[in-house]
């Protein structure tokens, strides 16, 4: 049986065992609190639809993992991710979206209203699900890797190097986060090695620039992590040069992987159609998923983009999807089409429900 076939089981079992007589119910219920899911907890507040906003494991998303943010527009000079963030949260709440600690572990999406359970224990149902879970750093899937994680092994570098003054480290990536990852590893770090895999970096050319020309940065080529050493700590790695074949140790404390991202999908793939990784299939131009009533926006469906900026645009476009999917269909709590929205064309969900 597939990992993915059991936890679907293990979903379903779940919610077949817990009695949603006199579970709260919601028009929308908004899962994950990234800039995503926060701005469409913003738009949906003011459209009166008195949102629920579960936050997840990671509430904030990944800009919280972040320090300077300076490619979000309106902030010329930068702004720091947990701040942006705070501001999102703040603009939410002031119109009244409802934001909870609590994590959806079951969803039964067959139709509406929809089941959802949260924290394994308490049961709700929803008109429309909102779906913002986004995206989760990759591991290399090594034994002592996951064994010394937090022990000097990171996927991030912005929460974890300042622990690591005037060591060498390690950066394992050769796209634009390996980039931004190792820039920043060294206001802390006397050296760090970039390690990739192939002969040829994936970063931006700007990003490519500004590491490769870093005193502190050096990138080894061609090369991959197969171990990693030490007892308590991170004491070095063992390296091995793809075309050669030839391995070696290399003495760093810590070590940060930088090699993608996998889409937190797993609870919605059993009703949900998603790509070949994970992330969740919406039509073009909307964030309708092949559920009437179900839509997923920022990195949980986007794995080309991936900014916060897109995340936020996209959240808004699905509070306006589920915003006027109640209204067409007179459900409690829409009480009228979003500003800008023009009843006589037809919606982006059309097509789903003739097809559904
Ligand atoms: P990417 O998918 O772009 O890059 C991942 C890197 O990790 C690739 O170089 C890949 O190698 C390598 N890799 C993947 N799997 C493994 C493995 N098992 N072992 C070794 N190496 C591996 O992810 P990023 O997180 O870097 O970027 C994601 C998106 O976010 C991109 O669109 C990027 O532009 C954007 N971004 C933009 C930033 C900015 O503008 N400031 C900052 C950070 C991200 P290979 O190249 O061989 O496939």
């Amino acid at each position: 049986m597939s990992d993915e076939s059991r936890s679907a089981e293990t979903s379903a079992a779940r919610l077949d065992s817990i009695s949603f007589m006199g579970a709260e119910h919601h028009p929308v219920v908004i899962v994950g609190t990234g800039p995503a899911g926060l701005t469409a907890a913003l738009y949906s507040a003011r459209a009166r639809l008195a949102p629920v906003v579960y936050r997840g494991p990671q509430p904030g998303g990944q800009l919280l993992t972040t320090t300077d943010v300076e490619n979000y527009p309106g902030f010329p000079e930068g702004v720091l991710g947990p701040d942006l963030m705070m501001k999102f949260e703040e603009q939410a709440s002031r119109f009244g979206a409802d934001l909870r600690y609590g994590t959806i572990t079951a969803v039964d999406l067959s139709t509406p209203p929809f089941r959802l359970l949260v924290d394994d224990v308490t049961p709700i149902t929803a008109d429309t699900v909102i779906i913002s879970t986004g995206a989760s750093a990759r591991y290399l899937g090594l034994e002592n890797e996951q064994r010394l994680l937090g022990h000097g092994v990171s996927a991030c570098a912005t929460c974890d190097g300042a622990f690591f003054p005037d060591v060498e480290v390690a950066v394992v990536g050769g796209g634009d986060t390996a980039m931004e990852e190792a820039l920043f590893l060294t206001r802390f770090a006397s050296r760090v090695h970039i390690i990739h895999r192939r002969d040829e970096l994936r970063a931006s050319r700007i990003m490519q620039d500004r590491a490769l020309s870093n005193d502190k940065i050096e990138v080894i080529w061609d090369t991959v992590v197969v171990d990693v050493l030490g007892e308590a700590e991170v004491e070095g790695i063992r390296i091995r040069n793809v075309k050669s074949g030839d391995t070696a140790e290399l003495a760093v404390r810590g070590l940060f992987l930088a090699i993608g991202h996998n889409p937190n999908t797993e609870v919605f793939r059993e009703w949900l159609d998603t790509d070949e990784i994970g992330y969740i299939r919406t039509r073009p131009g909307s964030t309708a998923t092949n559920v009437p009533g179900v839509f997923a926006c920022g990195d949980a469906q986007d794995s080309v983009y991936r900014q916060a900026v897109t995340a936020a645009g996209t959240g808004c476009m699905a509070a306006i999807d589920a915003e006027r999917w109640l209204a067409e269909r007179e459900m409690p709590g829409a009480t009228a089409l979003p500003a800008g929205a023009d009843a006589s064309r037809p919606s982006a969900f059309d097509a789903v429900d003739q097809a559904g």
